[in-house]
């Protein structure tokens, strides 16, 4: 295990002319996390991971590694380790010789680089490649052989920017799970940019939702998921449909129908039922207490192999999503389109949140 530090981000702010790139962001970082930086195209990642490596200059604001402000630090003194979505690897030098940049330009001794650049490549499972040309390696490996070099010099800090956007998906899903296991066996300080909701989902023990230069919600792949702060985030993570929510006093109404709800904080201004597609059930038989009661129509019933998604319609024509797993057992084949269909939604299930502006559509649709 190598050495981590904490990382403390405190007022950073970066403009280009009139835009904002980064809002005046707060961010701490723990000793050996690994945090997702997640946020629509343009929102301000890369700024902010460019700021990190000493790449981009703030115009204000804080940069700590441990307890060492770093802000003005050039990048080749930071120590940190980076890996880019293009590889960035020279195309003219062999795998090995590539690996070992880093340990060169700190003048490692020839026997021990040979011998860090041997782990580095067993690591990323590349074992026997270091003779290799660049060029005849495939996406797959040109990006562990860019791992490799970021993690040769044992840095304690790892910057990754959208690595895996350049593969497909299954080579993405599979190197997901090995780029956690890889930091769970290191233990570095990771900071992972991506716009794929389900890989900040799957890799991350903290994900920071970033929109318009700021950071929107900072929490665990279960709290953002579960408790989104707003309508931005529920709608970046995960697919809902929102329902505008009235308010009298405490309670709360969908048109004239009350409804229960997980208690949330933010209660004023106008405010929307945040609705999963996956937390609606047909209602068979007596529903318990806790659980809203919707009547709609079926409008549309779509295959997915995995699951069954259905387009409900409610009395007044809003639109709702259900999607429910397929099996041998449930009775969803005897649904039609243009039947009347209860449906129930579990008040803990049910989140009401602040409508902030209209958010931006996500890059890759899930549906
Ligand atoms: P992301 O990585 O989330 O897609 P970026 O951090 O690259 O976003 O960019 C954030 C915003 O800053 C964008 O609107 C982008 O156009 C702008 N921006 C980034 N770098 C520059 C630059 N060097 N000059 C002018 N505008 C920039
Ligand atoms: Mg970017």
């Amino acid at each position: 295990m190598t050495d981590s530090l904490p990382i403390t981000i405190e007022g950073l702010t970066k403009q280009y002319g009139d835009l904002y790139a980064l809002d005046s962001v707060d961010l701490s970082i723990k000793s050996g996390e690994f945090l997702t930086l997640l946020g629509p195209s343009g929102s301000g990642k890369t700024t902010l991971l460019m700021a990190l490596a000493g790449f981009t200059r703030p115009d204000c604001g804080r940069i700590n590694f441990g307890t060492e402000d770093v802000t003005l630090k050039p990048p080749h003194l930071r120590d940190v380790g980076m890996v880019f979505q293009s590889y960035a690897l020279f195309p003219h030098m062999s795998v090995a010789d590539n690996i070992g940049y880093p340990l060169k330009l700190r003048k490692v001794g020839r026997a021990d680089l040979e011998q860090r650049v041997k782990t580095a490549l067993d690591t990323v499972q590349l074992a026997g490649y270091g003779a290799r040309k660049i060029t005849q390696l495939s996406g797959g490996q040109k990006q562990r052989i860019a791992l490799a070099r970021a993690i040769v010099f044992n840095p304690r800090i790892v910057l990754m920017d959208e690595p895996l956007s350049a593969l497909d998906k299954k080579l993405r899903d599979h190197m997901q799970i090995e780029l956690r296991h890889m930091h769970d066996r290191l233990g570095m300080t990771t900071v992972y940019v991506t716009h794929d909701q389900r890989e900040a989902l799957t890799m991350s023990d903290r994900i920071a939702v970033i929109n318009k230069g700021q950071v929107m919600q900072l929490g665990t792949p279960r709290e953002i998921y579960d408790t989104p702060a707003n309508r931005f985030v529920a709608d970046f993570i995960g697919e809902s449909t929102f329902l505008p929510i009235g308010r009298q006093g405490q309670d709360l109404f969908l048109a004239d129908q009350k409804i229960m709800a997980r208690a949330t904080e933010n209660t004023t201004g106008p405010t929307v039922l945040v609705v999963r597609p996956e937390h609606l059930v047909p209602l068979t038989g007596q529903p318990n207490d806790d659980t809203n009661i919707f009547a709609t129509t079926v409008r549309d019933i779509v295959y997915q192999g995995d699951a069954i998604l259905f387009c409900l319609e409610l009395s007044d024509g809003t639109k709702v999503m259900m999607r429910k797993g397929c099996n041998s057992r449930n009775d969803l084949g005897s649904i039609r389109v243009g039947d009347s269909l209860k449906v129930g939604l579990h008040r803990d299930d049910a989140v009401v949140v602040a409508d902030d502006d209209s958010p931006p559509q996500q890059a890759e649709a899930t549906l």
